[in-house]
């Protein structure tokens, strides 16, 4: 094993989706593992934090850490594979900008913890009880991880070295990219592993958008039947192209779903939320205000559906935790 790469893998809050995408690499992961020595990966192997501790500072060669950050354990696991790696790897949507967790951020925490332990239909707590982080019983005491006021993507607590969008990766996109890093040619600090294009670029359905779109009326995917073949905003669906990140193989559009924007914005836009909805603003079809004002009203959701993975890394994200030395760049 001596002389090979050292490599980590670590989950923070997220689905599990982009531990699969590793597994997806299939027979490809055998041959990772076998240029490279997996020294943490607790999802699929039997590691522990104090196995990380044990290694020198800068001694693993590349981390790849998926989930956003939502605890103290993902704030202090996060830091202690900063110190260690060489490299750090944000590694799917919710790493990257904070993802479909982030929308959590929606609520303050008190609100969520009242909405996940108090107010839910079926959930009798009359007292409000809520986990602890700390519970002594006679057979020994219990603790776990506080979670912290708001929800991050991981270069809003450590430096980031690259980037793997996607909700989850694709394998061919996980595969060029560790065959990248691992080749010591490396691309810019910073960069995002994926083409620099909008999906739109690209779309086998870019035939059907006409030059300029104008909508009359926003359509609900689920209530409408889109041919193949068609481009979803032109037929009133809205769909998240014009402003994401090619490099997903286009999954969801496959399926005959719009895009949501789990790829995040490409370098010519700074916002995705803001600049979608800019986008969708200037081609309703109509001058008058009421009109317009009862357009947007049949949008149910537009934060979740224009922040659907970015709300943490949205410009408008302001976060009160800012103040607590626990989250701030490593120094916890
Ligand atoms: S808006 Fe969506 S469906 Fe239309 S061309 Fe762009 S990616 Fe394709
Ligand atoms: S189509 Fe959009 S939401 Fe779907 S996988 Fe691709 S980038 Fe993500």
């Amino acid at each position: 094993m001596a002389g090979k790469p050292k490599v980590a893998f670590y989950w923070c809050a997220g689905c599990g989706g982009c531990e699969e995408a590793i597994v997806d690499l299939a027979e490809d992961l055998l041959q990772v593992a076998n240029e490279v020595d997996i020294v943490f990966w607790p999802v699929a192997m039997d590691f522990k934090k104090e196995d990380v501790e044990t290694f020198k500072d800068g001694e693993i060669a590349v981390s790849f850490i998926n989930g956003a950050i939502r605890t103290e354990e993902h704030n202090e696991m996060s830091f202690l594979l900063r110190k260690k790696s060489r490299l750090v790897v944000a590694f799917g949507s919710c790493a990257h900008l904070g993802g479909i967790p982030g929308l959590a951020n929606l609520s303050d925490r008190e609100e969520l913890f009242l909405r996940l332990y108090g107010r839910q239909e079926g959930i009798e707590n009359p007292d409000n009880v809520v986990p602890k982080t700390r519970v002594e019983r006679r057979e020994g005491i219990i603790t776990l991880p506080g979670v912290n006021e708001e929800v991050r993507a991981l270069n809003q607590i450590i430096d980031v070295d690259y980037y793997i969008p996607g909700c989850a990766p694709p394998p061919n996109l996980v595969k060029d990219a560790i065959k990248t890093i691992l080749s010591g040619e490396l691309p810019p600090e910073g960069s995002i592993l994926a083409p620099d294009k909008t999906l739109c670029d690209e779309c086998p359905r870019r035939e059907s958008k006409p030059e300029k779109i104008f909508l009359k009326e926003i359509k609900r995917i689920s209530l409408v039947d889109v041919p193949q073949d068609r481009c979803f905003l032109a037929e009133g669906v809205f769909c998240m192209g014009p402003v994401t990140r090619k490099g997903c193989g286009e999954r969801c559009l496959g399926a005959n779903m719009p895009c949501r924007g789990c790829f995040g914005p490409s370098s010519y836009v700074t916002d995705q939320g803001s600049k979608f909805l800019s986008a969708v603003s200037s081609i309703l079809e109509t001058d008058d205000e009421e009109e317009a004002a009862r357009l947007s009203s049949t949008v149910l959701d537009p934060a979740g559906l224009f922040y659907m993975f970015s709300l943490p890394s949205s410009l408008g994200a302001v976060f009160k935790d800012r103040k607590n030395p626990n989250i701030l760049k490593g120094s916890f």
